[in-house]
């Protein structure tokens, strides 16, 4: 297998679906001027192959986009080589902004200030439910 040094302090983005760490990538890291890794296609006993994202100092890290995306992400948080904080990113029930509601009349694509906010209908086919019109959106990912 590929072998990337570890990291001393840093984030590690795992378990994310093969093929999707670069659509992560380019929504939510493409900006940061520190070192990043991305490893495509890792073998992964539970997953068969799997993509890892691999970066170092802090990071804020948008949990609610990761698990919209992929709700089988854990975030790996490390500082002076000991993992100090695991999250497993899990289906997201509400979600603040990250996407676009559906309804093209809707407040939120108008007034800057209304961030829609959006509460799971369907569980497993990403359905959400606006808070402004109650408009019912299915979470895309290459929006
Ligand atoms: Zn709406």
């Amino acid at each position: 297998m590929l072998e990337v040094k570890g990291i001393q302090t840093g984030i590690v983005i795992d378990h994310i679906k093969a093929g999707t760490g670069l659509i992560i990538f380019n929504k939510l890291f493409h900006t940061t001027k520190q070192p990043v890794v991305l490893l495509m296609n890792v073998n992964s006993k539970l997953l068969g192959t799997k993509d890892i994202i691999k970066m170092e100092g802090s990071h804020s890290i948008d949990v609610d986009m990761l698990g919209l995306i992929d709700e089988n992400i854990t975030v790996n948080f490390i500082e002076d080589n000991h993992l100090v904080k695991k999250i497993n990113t899990g289906i997201r029930t509400r979600i603040k902004g990250g996407m676009k509601c559906d309804n093209p009349r809707c407040i939120s694509h108008t007034d800057d200030c209304a961030i829609p906010e959006f509460t799971l209908v369907t569980e497993g086919k990403r359905m959400y439910s606006c808070s402004y019109c109650e408009e019912r959106t299915v979470f895309k990912l290459e929006d």
